[in-house]
């Protein structure tokens, strides 16, 4: 067993190395131990002199991170000097892409998993200046968006890739779901009567939006007793599904939770001389 202490203290050399997911045991925590072993990196768990607590190469001591951004830096400035490297560089990369997509993505995975905060900024910043440069992006994003998914095949190869990684982790799924629907319940309630509507075999769909234009157009009342229904309604198939009804816009309404319970499946008509209206 190596001993795992050093100057920087035994806790965080621990933490850090629990976090490498290193294949072969432990980091070797020496530069000397490195060597020895013939291993090419080494971690001490002390902070490079730019903040890095990262790995150390056995050869020179110096931090692998700092060398990374080095590295990266130049290889920045020569792709901007060097159009024709640039492009032979990206080549290679999109054919050990092709080679392998599944390697590829596992090294994504793991870089995004490392980097999260990083990425988001960096993606946020990159896309800032996009827009700048060109006003038209996010149109023509979702004009592309539109035109694939017109394409049926497009749309099936989307749900299977999503039955997919639903089969894969059903219940990280299940909670991202449970997370929406909480804290969107409007749409979760749409979703769900779209879907009730479709087993039933009833005509058309509608949209929240479709809904809020139904309380806007009933100033937030109930369509029945004209009770506010700001805090809670429902929403009801004036024509019940059951009688024929659709599920088109035209035939919904919202009422207050209790003249819902009221009218449940009874003939609209009956329902309506029940509560004293003529229709
Ligand atoms: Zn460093
Ligand atoms: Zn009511």
């Amino acid at each position: 067993m190596l001993e795992l202490t050093n100057a920087f203290g035994g806790e965080i050399y621990q933490a850090a190395n629990d976090n490498r997911e290193r294949k072969n045991g432990p980091w070797l925590p020496t530069q000397a131990a490195a060597k020895k072993a013939g291993s090419k990196h080494y971690f001490t768990g002390e902070p490079c002199q730019n903040g890095h607590i990262t790995t150390r190469y056995a050869s020179n001591a110096a931090c692998t991170k700092c060398a990374s951004d080095t590295r990266n830096e130049q290889n920045k400035l020569r792709a901007a000097l060097d159009p024709e490297w640039k492009a032979e560089r990206n080549a290679k990369q999109r054919e050990r892409y092709a080679a392998d997509p599944s390697k590829s993505r596992a090294h994504n995975k793991r870089w995004i998993a490392a980097n999260d905060n990083h990425r988001r900024e960096y993606t946020r910043e990159y896309m800032r200046m996009r827009r700048a440069e060109d006003p038209t992006l996010n149109e023509r994003a979702k004009e592309r968006m539109r035109e694939k998914r017109a394409d049926p095949a497009y749309v099936e190869a989307e749900r299977e890739k999503e039955r997919q990684r639903y089969a894969e982790n059903p219940e990280k799924h299940r909670e991202k779901s449970r997370r929406y629907a909480k804290e969107n319940p409007e749409v979760a309630a749409t979703h769900a009567r779209n879907r009730r509507a479709k087993i039933r075999e009833a005509e058309g769909f509608h949209t929240t939006e479709d809904v809020n234009e139904i309380l806007v157009r009933q100033r937030h009342r109930c369509a029945f007793c004209g009770t506010s229904i700001r805090k809670a309604y429902d929403v009801d198939h004036i024509v019940p599904i059951s009688k024929g009804g659709s599920n088109w816009p035209s035939n919904l309404q919202c009422l207050c939770p209790t003249c819902n319970r009221q009218k449940n499946n009874l003939d609209p008509f009956v329902f309506a001389r029940r509560k004293g209206k003529l229709l």
